[in-house]
């Protein structure tokens, strides 16, 4: 498949003058599409590195996926910079996750030729439930094993719309997926169940947590509703810290891509202890704890349910 050749360098330098980036970021060494032989595969480029990942499972060696967002990357709200959007430039396919959350992509896909697919489309999106985005959609939707289904299926079919020679491999390998992925869910349910029932509540940094949350049956407390907003204010403390200390919840959790200083002055004032670090936004590196979705979220219902039944 030839790349169709997008128009967005003249976005790309316009968003230079706009917005005030100067093109002078630190040196980025992550090969660009356009310096790569793309061949016959399908070049697609997403926001964060959990779609790339989800990409990558389902496209195999018919697609090249690229993030634009790397390992540890806060994707709330994210400034891109001349070169991330490089990145884009060549894309036969854009996957963003949507729900206010990468929409810092639109106005440089706008008017090109990459076709779009967002993720949770479909997604009946659970509320912000405080702050200044309070009623709006939560954007973690891939937190939930039944909502990440739909985003492995809906991906497959924007590949196999684009590359119909493959459809049938993009189908059965998202099928294969999502095997995995409802293996993984019944396993964390089951763990779940050996938790004590007052016990089941989820204490994290970030609001992330609210799908897996409602999944799972597990009640959800937070420091703050996205990373969007102030993080670790005094009465985003203060609040917590007296519900953590009157129920006695012995463990709270903060995130890779997030300080966890306001979540160990919770822990230090009620006897609680931080027991891990969850990872909700971005993947880990390669070669660190959670270079897959399956990974992740392996890693976090681990630690949450050993953590809150020990
Ligand atoms: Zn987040």
């Amino acid at each position: 498949m030839t790349a169709i050749v997008v128009t967005l360098a003249t976005a790309i330098v316009t968003a230079a003058c706009t917005t005030g980036l100067t093109g002078a970021a630190a040196v980025d060494d992550r090969p660009r599409f356009a310096d790569q032989e793309a061949g016959d595969r399908v070049v697609v480029a997403t926001t964060f590195t959990i779609l790339a990942d989800m990409a990558r499972r389902v496209g195999g060696d018919r697609v090249r996926v690229e993030s634009v967002t790397t390992p540890g990357a806060d994707v709330h709200q994210y400034e891109p910079s001349v070169d991330d959007l490089k990145r884009v430039e060549g894309a036969d396919l854009v996957v963003s996750n949507g729900l206010g959350m990468d929409d810092w992509l639109l106005r440089f896909i706008d008017g090109t030729d990459a076709r779009h697919v967002v993720t949770s489309e479909g997604v009946d999106p659970l509320p912000v439930r405080s702050g200044n985005y309070t009623g709006r959609p939560n954007p973690h939707a891939w937190m939930s094993p039944d909502e990440g289904t739909r985003y492995i299926r809906t991906i497959a079919l924007a590949l196999a719309d684009l590359d119909p020679d493959g459809a049938d491999e993009y189908l059965d390998r998202a099928e294969t997926y999502v095997a995995e992925l409802d293996d993984l869910a019944s396993r964390a349910r089951a763990a779940v169940a050996e938790v004590p029932e007052e016990r089941r509540v989820l204490v994290t940094c970030e609001g992330a947590f609210s799908y897996l949350a409602r999944d799972l049956g597990l009640e959800e407390l937070y420091l703050w509703p996205v990373n969007s907003e102030s993080q670790g204010l005094p009465r985003q403390v203060t609040a917590l810290i007296d519900e953590v200390r009157d129920r006695e919840i012995p463990a709270v959790f903060c995130e890779s891509t997030v300080s966890d200083a306001a979540m160990q002055q919770v822990a230090s004032e009620t006897g609680s202890r931080v027991a891990g670090l969850l990872y909700v936004d971005s993947l880990s590196a390669p070669s660190g704890p959670v270079p897959t979705y399956l990974d992740l979220l392996d890693h976090d219902l681990e630690i949450i349910t050993r953590e809150l039944t020990s």
